[in-house]
């Protein structure tokens, strides 16, 4: 995996794949990885065939989110067969690269790997493909952009202005790429005292419903701040695989892009 990518090789859309969603964000630690994984277990909770591509390349965090470790096998025509885990077929970068090692690429190694993460790994028949992006609005984003893999895509945001100003900068990114922005999700938007139920938001309040507003797209979920989300990601076992609160806003999610 990895090189430069080849610029014969135009259609990468993987060919049994009904829907391609992209989550991404404008900065790092939003959120986005934690809920692509638990969007994508609570569309194949709803009966959809799932696949999640973990094209946050930098940072490859889904083998940790759904357990998986170890070299994907091969298939009989020499493709890359993904592992799955939680009713979902997974691909990263993470399973082909030490944990530990950085990976150290310009733009076109990263290309040439969504190239083939799209395209060299059998994913079969899918309903839908999640893609987990890198965040920013870079090279990743833009091939998947330009050649047309992407039906949609989802930006996860925190309430925090910082946050807010540069998933603006993504949302802008998609409309240059003509890919629909579905919606907006808003990530870490309160928090819940587990002992006494006092409710704090600690990343400030109301800014992605506005974003949303004024850009005519669906505020698709507000999600709370919550220990146990946390604690499944470092764990490999999604919250929304369980049936807390926080897995039903997941199932609501889902729900809204079937
Ligand atoms: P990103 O993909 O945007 O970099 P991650 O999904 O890796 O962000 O999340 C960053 C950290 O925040 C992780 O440790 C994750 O478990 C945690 N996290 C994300 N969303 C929540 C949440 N709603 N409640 C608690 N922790 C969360």
């Amino acid at each position: 995996i990895g090189g430069h990518p080849d610029p014969k090789r135009k259609d990468i859309r993987p060919k049994g794949v009904a829907r391609v969603i992209a989550v991404g964000s404008g900065k790092g630690g939003v959120g986005k990885s934690t809920v692509s994984v638990n969007l994508a277990v609570a569309l194949a909770r709803a009966g959809q065939r799932v696949g999640i591509l973990d094209a946050d390349f930098y940072g490859p965090s889904q083998p940790r989110m759904l357990g998986v470790t170890g070299r994907p096998g091969q298939s009989p025509d020499g493709r890359i067969m993904p592992p799955q885990a939680h009713g979902l077929k997974m691909m990263s970068l993470g399973l082909m690269v030490d944990e530990k090692q950085a990976v150290v690429w310009r733009g076109p190694m990263l290309m040439g790997a969504v190239q083939q993460m799209l395209a060299d790994v059998d994913w079969g028949e899918l309903d839908v493909l999640i893609i987990d992006l890198p965040p920013g609005t870079g090279d990743v984003q833009l091939t998947l952009g330009q050649q047309k893999v992407l039906d949609g895509a989802v930006i996860v945001s925190t309430p925090q202005d910082v946050a807010l100003i540069d998933a603006r900068k993504a949302i802008d990114m998609f409309e240059k790429l003509k890919v629909p922005v579905m919606g907006l999700v808003e990530n870490m938007s309160l928090y819940i005292c587990p002992q006494c139920g006092h409710e704090a938001h600690l990343f400030g309040h109301g800014g992605v419903g506005l974003e949303a507003e004024r850009l005519g797209a669906p505020l698709l979920a507000q999600i709370p701040i919550d220990l146990e989300t946390r604690l499944g990601g470092d764990a490999g076992t999604p919250i929304a695989a369980g049936e807390t609160a926080a897995a039903q806003i997941y199932a609501d999610l889902a729900q809204k892009l079937l």
